[in-house]
């Protein structure tokens, strides 16, 4: 079903598309960005889906600007503006000759409609054409299911969730996110589902956690996967303090760190979030140290080194930051500005008896010298087209060095 709609996609973004369609191949924007600018919000990165396989797009882009990634689906890595897209081929069908309900091998191209029916949920799988300026919708419920605000698995629920049960987490981000309801169907087949999770390799789920960690909808998120008991088997330790005063509060530091971000006060940060899902629980467990403390919450997942590093450095200075003597040098540390922005939070929330702002500056100048810019985990929309091609090598260059395995790419320079 073809629908004319327009949506304000940048022009950028449009441009690689239409690089694509020079080139005699489709493309589509794909995934989050449909959804996103359907329910009036800025979607936080674009998807782009194709016919070229990710060696004929990687020559479209030339080889400097791009690389090819992944191994259960290979997809190509686009640098762009300073940004990375994600440009994937269309998916078919799996292979017909495995038995295992799990998909474990996905590098099996398609059409743009096969492509769409692998997705997972009606309204993650609209296919926005920029050029005609119309969305596909070819499961024919994404739209509707979008104005209604329900999460309906494609296909067979439960077969989708055996498939690859980190589509139950995707399903509760959604519920989290928009506020979405769950169809009756896809409910069902996930509360029977659930213990499959435990199928989900711990590195994918890891990355979900890092994710949540940088968005800022993790405190709905919380909730909704302990209203549907998913939180048991992905955070356990913090599912089994539910409604204890720490949970509690660990719940509002979260919430107040997230408007802060949204309302970009905070720069968007990894450590920060894991120093305020901790904090709470430090007072408690302070015998077996900090680094124990993280792991402990976040175990059966893991957090990379950097991350649970910087997040310990701002807990040790949330103590010696409330200390009666005033010690100025810690105004240099490494964290001190994250540290600052958690005393003002709990500050905020009438966790402290002074005025940490009136205490501490916000700037450290010595640290300040080696930091990158703040950089908005939003494409920025600023100077992009004056940056000169020594300006790009560079961004790329830094892009290359962020990104892991995990694709860390919004780890601020503290973390
Ligand atoms: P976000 O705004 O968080 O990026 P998203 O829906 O775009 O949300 P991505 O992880 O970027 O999430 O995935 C892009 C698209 O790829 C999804 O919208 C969905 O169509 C498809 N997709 C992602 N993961 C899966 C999966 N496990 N199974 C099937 N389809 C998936
Ligand atoms: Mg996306």
């Amino acid at each position: 079903m073809r629908i004319k709609h327009f949506l304000p996609v940048e022009m950028d973004i449009c441009d690689v598309i239409l690089e694509l369609h020079d080139a005699g191949f489709e493309a589509y924007i794909v995934g989050g960005a449909v959804r996103d600018h359907l329910l009036g919000r800025t979607p936080k990165d674009y998807d782009i889906s194709t016919s070229a396989t990710p060696e004929e797009a990687r020559s479209v882009f030339g080889r400097k600007r791009s690389r090819i990634i992944g191994k259960r689906f290979r997809l190509l890595h686009l640098f762009h503006h300073g940004d990375i897209l994600e440009i994937s081929t269309f998916r078919g069908k799996p292979d017909k000759d495995s038995k295992m309900a799990l998909v474990t091998d996905d590098n099996c191209y398609g059409s743009a409609e096969e492509d769409a029916f692998r997705r997972d949920f009606t309204v993650n799988a609209l296919f926005y054409d920029p050029m005609t300026e119309e969305i596909i919708d070819f499961t024919g419920k994404g739209m509707e299911d979008i104005e209604k605000g329900v999460v309906r698995a494609i296909g067979n629920p439960a077969e989708r969730f055996a498939e690859d049960p980190v589509r139950m987490l995707r399903a509760l981000k959604l519920v989290g996110q928009y506020d979405f309801y769950l169809d009756s169907d896809t409910e069902n087949a996930l509360f029977r589902s659930l213990p499959l999770i435990k199928q989900a390799s711990p590195s994918r789920l890891s990355l979900e956690l890092e994710k949540i960690l940088l968005s800022i909808y993790g405190d709905k998120h919380f909730r909704v996967f302990h209203d549907y008991g998913f939180l048991t088997y992905f955070l356990p330790e913090i599912d089994s303090r539910w409604g204890s005063e720490e949970a509690v509060r660990m719940l509002e530091l979260l919430t107040e760190r997230n408007y802060r971000v949204d309302e970009k006060l905070y720069r968007n940060s990894m450590s920060l979030a894991t120093a305020v899902i901790a904090l709470p629980f430090i007072r408690e467990w302070s015998k077996i140290g900090i680094r124990n403390v993280l792991g402990k919450i976040f175990r059966p997942l893991s957090l990379v080194n950097r991350v649970s590093e910087a997040a310990e450095r701002v807990l040790k200075l949330q103590m010696l930051m409330t200390a009666p003597e005033i010690d100025r040098s810690l105004i240099d540390s490494p964290g001190y500005a994250h540290a600052r922005e958690l005393l003002l939070i709990r500050h905020a929330l009438g966790e402290l008896d002074f005025d940490p702002a009136a205490v501490w500056p916000p700037g450290n100048p010595r640290n300040g010298k080696n930091r990158r810019p703040v950089k908005s985990r939003k494409r920025s929309r600023g100077n992009k087209n004056k940056r000169g091609d020594a300006g790009k090598q560079d961004t790329r260059e830094k892009l290359e060095k962020n990104i892991h395995e995990n694709d860390l790419r919004f780890i601020d320079s503290e973390e």
